[in-house]
């Protein structure tokens, strides 16, 4: 073996479907083309100034210089706790049932070696965010996919899961609103996720990344708001996309205290906490005004609209998502997921993600994201309806 052979984990994930999109993409660009992406979720628009002040005061404390507690500043877990009680109605003690992580993907990973030893299998949504299934497998452990089916507003079928796969299941990823397909959680689902939990021994995370994006009234619920999910299950929220805070790494773990102990003694191996400005930062997000997030949902939105008309116009049809900065349409009759992407992007140099990105269940749709400011996406839009349409 060479010295530098990467580890049979580490070979296990899927290679990066990307990978051949971004060559192609990388080859325009060097040729001078003008390709605009709508591929990466990543909000255009900066973190709002009352959160940017908080850190620069917090910043110049010298308290905050030192290494963190893992288990995390009592502000920041108690304006955690005091966020779910406005905005979920969910009750949280801040010493035992919240602490802060390095963003949400460290928690997902690292959920996954707190918990996961070969043999062992994680029930991951499909299509869903890759560390569902990346997670799991550099933890050694094996990966059952729920596919996401859209006659069940993109939920799995609970009762279809695998007898064999449910036996040796520990750990079960959800995520609503959802990263791909924008759906919102349909009725009754959380409460069979609890039921099921409860019946295998499962323990379920909830990846709750979105719930501060969502439009035309709908308001996204907690799952730590179910009856039951506290006994069966963590949620990991995230202020990275509600609040315009991708690159700060801010995100929470709440719920089962015993699950959440667990997670503190694998971090105690690994990392050193978050930098305690960014914990007085979050707090300051969470405390601080709705406004701005109105007005960002406002934006996306209109963006959202957009780019459902003008899909219309090509032929594909979608109905509008009620949440997350995504659309997720079925590519037109002929194509692969990635057949579609490249046309797109060679005929109108557009950057579109296939949906098998993200999974087996991902084939057949592509995804947009409205994270690109307003005058490249309607330039981006206008050159597709030019070269796709009728
Ligand atoms: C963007 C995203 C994340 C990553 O959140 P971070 O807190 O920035 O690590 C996690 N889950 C989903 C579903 C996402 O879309």
């Amino acid at each position: 073996m060479s010295r530098t052979e990467p580890s049979r984990r580490l070979q296990a994930i899927p290679p990066y479907m990307f990978a051949e999109l971004a060559r192609r993409v990388a080859e325009k660009r060097a040729a001078g083309v003008d390709v605009i992406s709508l591929g990466v979720g990543d909000p255009d628009r900066p973190t709002y100034p009352h959160i940017v002040t908080a850190l620069n005061e917090a910043v110049a404390e010298p308290a905050t210089h030192k290494y963190p507690s893992h288990r995390g500043r009592p502000e920041f877990r108690e304006a955690v706790a005091r966020f779910y009680r406005r905005r979920f109605g969910v009750e949280i003690d801040p010493e035992r049932e919240v602490m802060p992580a390095i963003g949400a993907k460290e928690c997902i990973y690292n959920l996954c070696f707190a918990f996961l030893d070969p043999g062992d299998v994680a029930l991951s949504s499909d299509p869903g965010y890759p560390v569902y299934t990346g997670g799991p497998l550099l933890a050694g452990a094996g990966v059952e996919p729920l596919p996401l089916l859209p006659e069940l507003g993109f939920s799995p079928d609970l009762d279809a899961i695998d007898p064999a796969a449910l036996d040796r299941s520990r750990l079960m990823f959800i995520n609503y609103p959802n990263n791909p397909t924008g759906a919102v959680v349909p009725e009754g689902f959380f409460e069979r996720v609890v039921a099921l939990a409860l019946d295998h021994d499962l323990l379920v995370v909830h990846d709750n990344a979105y719930s501060e994006i969502t439009f035309d009234g709908y308001v996204a619920p907690s799952f730590l708001a179910t009856p039951g999910a506290r006994e069966v299950g963590v949620e990991v929220f995230s202020l990275s996309k509600g609040f315009n805070m991708t690159g700060w790494r801010c995100a929470a773990i709440l719920g089962n205290a015993d699950a959440i102990d667990t997670y503190w003694r694998l971090k105690t191996n690994v990392d050193s906490g978050l930098f305690e400005a960014v914990q007085l930062a979050g707090a300051a997000a969470l405390d601080g005004p709705v406004g701005p997030l109105e007005e960002m949902n406002a934006i996306y939105a209109r963006r959202r609209d957009l780019v459902v008309s003008t899909l219309a116009e090509i032929g594909v049809e979608v109905s509008p998502p009620r949440g997350t900065i995504y659309i997720w349409a079925p590519v037109p009759d002929g194509y692969t997921s990635a057949g579609f992407a490249e046309l797109v992007l060679e005929e109108a140099a557009v950057v579109v993600s296939p949906g098998s990105m993200y999974g087996a269940g991902g084939e057949g749709f592509f995804r947009i994201s409205l994270t690109t400011p307003d005058d490249r996406l309607s330039e981006a839009l206008e050159r597709m309806r030019e070269r796709l349409g009728g």
